[in-house]
Formats: structure tokens, C-alpha cells, sequence
């Protein structure tokens, strides 16, 4: 992969001060920006991106007067911006954290955060991460969709499953993907889980959404078994299932029926969801386990797991957030987080998943951390099964980081 992103041709800059935006200015003309507009305020910079809805890229100061940086996301969330966010702060690292973790929740992208003072060198190496998201997935902000659409959309098939690679970050082998839904909307496009969740939880078809998952998922599996055994996927569990105490009969059925290895379906469940009903969580889990499923925990970090609550289940994976691997290097919360987190998985006896890597930096991070998978952008996007398929056979079953001895090792493989 390259190690420059493209050129980005038209910037806005937030920041009160007047110095600071010509400053900023000088150094986005010298990386090539063309287009570099100023606002010293958030009310004046939402009516710029207003007339200009082709802004590639915002440098936004988070502590502005009047609308705070806080603030200014939100409003820009609900405009839709789709472009790339640059934060520039000299607030504490843990603010910065939680700011960037409020503008995830938002679909917001950040791309990376510049202290202050920020040089052209920090610049330029955030924006050499910058274009790997594909901006194809449409934003539909404060849609309703109504119990009926769903429903018929169900009964259309218009949910799907794209993958989004894991691979092991020792020897660059593509070794499973994690399912992610997408609703393939006739006339919207393909619209992301974010816009369309909170309306499927309202109407209670969590459930049924996961049903579509899961046979989308084993149908890719089936598909799979002869050219990539060791392949696995990864599927996300919400909540309830953990109550559903013939889940892991259905589940192994299912398996048993598409004539796949157990082995190759890992349940993820999310960390905050273990403390809701721990008995029956903990029943159900070690039936997943006994019959043969991957279990791991997702979003660690963000949760409130003891390390004796966790020696119960029977994980054998444990995800970091992504909130804490995009941009570790700048953060020291975060690489506190993450260090820790590694350390649990080895006492554990678990496998490491950092999600969330998007850029070489991220990558030697947590490589250095000890994390044994990596998943994210600069991996790859999600993709829908076609397209994961293609991309699979083009990179010959590694992801090529480009270094010499990476390439040895997966010859060897
Ligand atoms: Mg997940």
C-alpha cells in the first residue's frame, strides 16, 4: 500500500486564532491543497461547509468560543459531512480520547489529531493515512425507517453480510473476516448499520437481522471450505442471544447442516454485555465452547470487566476497540489501555485482535504491543462477499506490508 495518501484538494481550518489559521493555511498549501478556507468560529465554519459540501478535509480546533469543538461535531454529524477531521488540541491526551470516541459514535472520521504545536511533519504523516476509507457507504442522518420497510426489506434480502479481513499480523496470512451488516437499499444505496440499527431495536428485529447474518455468514464458510479450510468468520451477538438458551444447539444444526467445522464460526460478544445475566451468559457461552465455536470479546476497553470475570468465560479472543488502536502512538491513555489489554489476553491464554488499524504506525504499534491480528483499513474496508473473495485471490491469501521478510515468511507458510 502506498505510503502517501492522495492529495487533498479542499480544507476548511477551524481555530480562533487568526495566526494560527494562516499558519495552518501555509502548511496545507505546502502539502498541495489548493482550496484552504478559514473560519474562526463553528457557526461561521457550518455555513462554509454548507455553500461547500466538497470539503475534503477539516482541521478543527476543539476548545473554539461560543460553540465548542464539541459541539461543532455534532452539528456536523447531522449535516452529513463524509470528509476527513484532523483534531488540533493541546487538551490531555484522555480528553482528546474521549473527543475522538464522541466523533466515532457520530460517524464522524478522524483522521488523526495534531498537537499543538503542530509542525508540517505531523501533517503530512497523518495525511499519508488519509484516503484509505471509501467513502461508498451513503449516510441517511436521522432517517426513520418504519417497521413495515424493515420488514419487507428483511423479506427482500436487502441485508447482507461484507467482510471485513482479520490477518495475522507475524506472518501477513489472511486468516478469517468479520461479518458486518449493510442494507443494499434499492434506492439509497448501501447504507451502514449506524442509520438503520437503532429503528431495528425499536421494532424488535434485532433477531432477525442476526438470523440473516448468520446464514449469510456460513453460506460464505460453505463456499470456502475446499480453497481456504482454515478460514474463519466472525459474527457479532447481540445482547439477547445470551438469554436464548437454544442458541447453541441452532447454531451447531445450522453448522452441521452447511457441513462446516464449528470451529470456523467465532461468536463476538460485546464486553459491556457480560454483566446484564451472568449465569445464563456463562451457560450459554460454555455450550458455544463445548460444541466446538470461537468465542471472543469485543470492544474491550469500553466495558467494565474484572480480570475474575473474565477468567470465567471461556474466550479464547479478545478485541481492542478500535477507539484505542487508530492513532495509539499519539495517545498515551490509549497505549496504556492497550498494553494492559495485552497482558490480560497472555494471563488468559487468549488470542489479541487490535481493530481500528489504520495506518503503518498503528500497525508496528501493536505489533510491538504484542498483538497477534490485525483488522482495519489499512488492511482493508469491509467488502462485500464478491469483492472479499477477488481481493483474497489477488493478494494470494497475504496481505503484503511490503517488507522483505514478511515476504519470505509467507513463501515459507
Ligand atoms: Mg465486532
Amino acid at each position: 500500500m502506498s505510503s502517501t495518501g492522495p492529495r487533498i484538494s479542499s480544507a476548511l481550518v477551524i481555530d480562533d486564532s487568526g495566526y494560527l489559521l494562516d499558519y495552518f493555511t501555509v502548511l496545507l498549501n505546502a502539502v498541495g491543497t489548493y482550496q484552504v478556507k478559514t473560519a474562526n468560529n463553528g457557526r461561521q465554519a457550518l455555513s462554509i461547509l454548507q455553500d461547500h459540501p466538497d470539503i475534503e478535509l477539516l482541521l478543527c480546533d476543539i476548545n473554539l468560543p461560543e460553540m465548542d469543538g464539541i459541539e461543532f461535531l455534532r452539528h456536523i454529524s447531522a449535516q452529513s459531512f463524509a470528509g476527513e477531521i484532523i483534531i488540533v488540541s493541546s487538551e490531555h491526551d484522555r480528553v482528546i480520547g474521549s473527543v475522538i470516541k464522541l466523533a466515532r459514535e457520530h460517524e464522524l472520521h478522524i483522521l488523526g489529531v495534531m498537537k499543538k504545536p503542530a509542525t508540517l511533519e505531523n501533517l503530512k504523516s497523518i495525511l499519508s493515512t488519509s484516503g484509505h476509507r471509501v467513502k461508498s457507504t451513503v449516510r441517511v442522518d436521522n432517517h426513520v425507517f418504519t417497521a413495515e420497510e424493515l420488514h419487507q426489506a428483511i423479506g427482500d434480502k436487502q441485508f447482507i453480510a461484507y467482510f471485513q479481513p482479520k490477518v495475522d499480523i507475524r506472518s501477513g496470512k489472511i486468516i478469517g473476516a468479520e461479518a458486518l451488516c449493510r442494507w443494499r437499499h434499492p434506492d439509497m444505496g448501501i447504507i451502514s448499520p449506524g442509520a438503520f440499527i437503532p429503528c431495528m431495536e425499536n421494532n424488535g428485529l434485532i433477531d432477525e437481522l442476526t438470523d440473516v447474518m448468520l446464514g449469510e455468514s456460513i453460506a460464505f464458510l460453505e463456499s470456502m471450505q475446499h480453497s481456504h479450510s482454515y478460514f474463519s468468520v466472525s459474527i457479532n451477538m447481540p445482547a439477547d442471544y445470551l438469554t436464548r438458551l437454544n442458541f447453541p444447539d441452532e447454531l451447531h444444526a445450522r453448522v452441521k447442516d452447511a457441513g462446516i467445522r464449528s470451529s470456523s464460526v467465532i461468536i463476538e460478544i460485546t464486553e459491556s454485555r457480560l454483566i446484564v445475566d451472568y449465569k445464563q451468559a456463562l451457560e450459554i457461552m460454555v455450550r458455544l465452547r463445548l460444541k466446538g465455536f470461537g468465542l471472543s470479546i469485543d470492544d474491550f476497553g469500553t466495558g467494565y470487566s474484572s480480570l475474575e470475570q473474565l477468567q470465567n468465560f471461556p474466550f479464547q479472543e479478545l478485541k481492542i476497540d478500535q477507539a484505542f488502536v487508530t492513532g495509539a502512538i499519539n495517545n498515551l491513555a490509549s497505549q496504556a489501555i492497550i498494553e494492559s489489554s495485552v497482558n490480560l489476553a497472555n494471563k488468559l491464554d487468549m488470542k489479541i485482535v487490535a481493530e481500528g488499524v489504520e495506518s503503518r504506525q498503528d500497525w508496528d504499534f501493536v505489533q510491538e504491543q504484542g498483538c497477534d491480528i490485525v483488522q482495519g483499513y489499512f488492511v482493508a474496508k469491509p467488502m462485500s462477499q464478491i469483492e472479499f473473495i477477488a481481493w483474497l485471490e489477488q493478494n494470494k491469501g497475504y496481505f503484503d506490508l511490503g517488507l522483505p521478510e514478511q515476504k519470505k515468511s509467507s513463501q515459507e507458510k
